[in-house]
């Protein structure tokens, strides 16, 4: 369903002005066109007025320009794959589609740095850099479809990020363009560089509000030597927490690790390749990477940890295809859940690891309370749960006493040390959401206070006659 809040009325005067600076070919006002791009991951459909697809960074400089003349806005879109409404053209406007700057302008091998356009898709990435030895850990379930510029816009994780970071630990630098047009350097393209304030990371995770990502410097790491997969289960979420805290301190940190509730285990029982007793509802999937002896090592110690702390077996997934086999079925959870009911909201909060017992049991009450099924799953070692609640029906009762059980959940996660998303990001759907990790004193709150700080020290640099320019880059 179709429902812009407003639409923007854009002037015929601007369509053409934009024209010349892009080519014909490259503005669409067709209905068919623009019903294209009218979606992302989530239900909602919002037309805009126009799509764009420059070639350059200078077009967007001009682009911007025009736009902020014309106080027309404009909405980054990379893969159009996020699931909290940040690409949809809520009151019309100007879609700036980012897929046609897909280049990998250089993979440096020897100084382990690549450097990038937005549009690249992360899949891509990976295995052209794979073909020299080297890996680019950050890994959303959508990294098949999703572009790195929509990684960076929010700061998207997965599951490799347990033992690897998330997209923000592999920026380096970035080419950006401001709403005025501005185009600006951030940061460097060495692995070390301290000079000016970090506007690299202000701008990563910032959904595309602060500033369009025109080009990315990414760090890189050599590619593990082998990675296998063990597969277990647990009675339940506490035994199967108590297992991390053992791993941790054998000195063994896993690639990743993920976790199935009893109700996520239900509907993926015949899908893998694991006899699961029944009184064992847990899964618990955990990639070890290393090399020769020292992988031995760690595949023997986590699995008899497994065993001691109460897992059914552990089935070690060796082969690279019973591994995809495997991740295929976590990666596409999102979908499976999806087949099986009429109506699914998906959150992703996170908390601290010692609170997710607490976070899941909790999360079951507040669901049967507003009447719904609860699915929980996701990145263990993160804390990072994506818990769904769900029903056979769907309506517009329903819907709102999932917004009521949303926000029990998001003030849940708060007080037991968290955040309302460790991942998605904000976008649309969780703006009226924020209070929570606001008053919690987190990133939000701060930022507030930050900028008019960050005002006064700009002014004052400016004063002491330094560009306020070369004081922020
Ligand atoms: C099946 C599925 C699984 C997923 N799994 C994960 C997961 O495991 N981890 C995770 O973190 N996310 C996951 N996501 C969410 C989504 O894939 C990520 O947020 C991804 O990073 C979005 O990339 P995109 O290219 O599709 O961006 P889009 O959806 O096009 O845009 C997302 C946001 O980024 C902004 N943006 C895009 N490009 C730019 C740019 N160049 N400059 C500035 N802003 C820009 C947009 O304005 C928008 O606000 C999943 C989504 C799906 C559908």
């Amino acid at each position: 369903m179709i429902k812009n809040k407003t639409m923007t009325e854009i002037p015929n005067k601007f369509t053409s002005e934009l024209t010349s600076i892009l080519g014909k070919k490259y503005v669409y006002a067709e209905p068919e066109k623009l019903e294209a791009y009218n979606f992302d991951g989530t239900e909602f459909r919002y037309l805009p007025g126009l799509v764009v697809e420059p070639e350059t960074t200078e077009q967007i400089s001009q682009l911007m320009k025009l736009s902020s003349n014309y106080r027309i806005p404009v909405i980054p879109r990379g893969a159009g794959t996020g699931v909290t409404g940040g690409a949809l053209a809520i009151h019309g406007g100007v879609i700036l589609s980012l897929l046609r700057m897909d280049k990998i302008l250089e993979i440096d091998d020897i100084s382990m740095v690549a450097k990038v356009q937005p549009g690249v898709i992360n899949f891509e990435f990976q295995e052209a850099v794979k073909e020299k030895g080297l890996y680019y850990p950050p890994d959303p379930a959508s990294y098949e479809t999703s572009s790195i510029g929509g990684n960076i816009a929010e700061d998207a994780g997965g599951p490799h990020c347990f033992k690897y970071g998330t997209t923000r630990d592999y920026i380096l630098g970035l080419e950006i363009v401001l709403a005025d047009g501005t185009i600006m350097k951030t940061g460097v393209q060495t692995r070390k560089g301290v000079v000016g304030f970090d506007l690299t990371n202000l701008i990563i995770g910032s959904e595309g509000t602060l500033a369009i990502v025109t080009e990315a410097i990414l760090r890189l790491i050599p590619l593990p030597g082998k990675t296998i997969t063990l597969l277990t289960s647990f009675p339940d979420i506490l035994t199967l927490t108590g297992s991390l805290s053992a791993i941790t301190r054998n000195r063994i940190v896993p690639a990743a690790l993920e976790f199935l509730d009893s109700n996520c285990v239900n509907i993926v029982r015949d899908k893998i390749p694991i006899k699961i007793p029944t009184n064992f509802s847990t899964l618990l999937i955990i990639d070890l990477d290393g090399e020769g002896n020292e992988l031995e090592r760690q595949i023997e110690v986590v699995g008899n940890i497994c065993i001691d702390n109460g897992a059914s077996d552990v089935l070690i997934a060796d082969s690279s295809q019973k591994r995809k086999g495997l991740w295929d079925v976590r990666r596409k959870f999102r979908e499976i859940i999806k087949e099986n009911t009429n109506f699914k909201r998906g959150e992703d909060v996170t908390v601290p690891i010692r609170q997710i017992p607490a976070l899941i049991q909790n999360c079951e009450k507040i669901a049967r309370k507003h009447g719904f099924v609860n699915y929980n799953y996701g990145h263990l070692g993160d804390g990072n749960v994506h818990v769904n609640l769900t029903h056979q029906e769907k309506n517009v009762q329903i819907v709102q006493k999932s917004e009521l059980a949303a926000r029990e959940i998001f003030e849940l996660s708060v007080s037991l040390g968290g955040t309302i998303s460790g991942e998605h990001g904000i976008g649309i759907t969780k703006k009226d959401f924020l209070d929570p990790d606001q008053r919690s004193g987190s990133r939000q709150n701060r930022f507030v206070h930050l900028v008019p700080c960050c005002s006064t020290i700009a002014w004052q640099h400016h004063h002491q006659n330094r560009t306020s320019h070369s004081v922020l880059a």
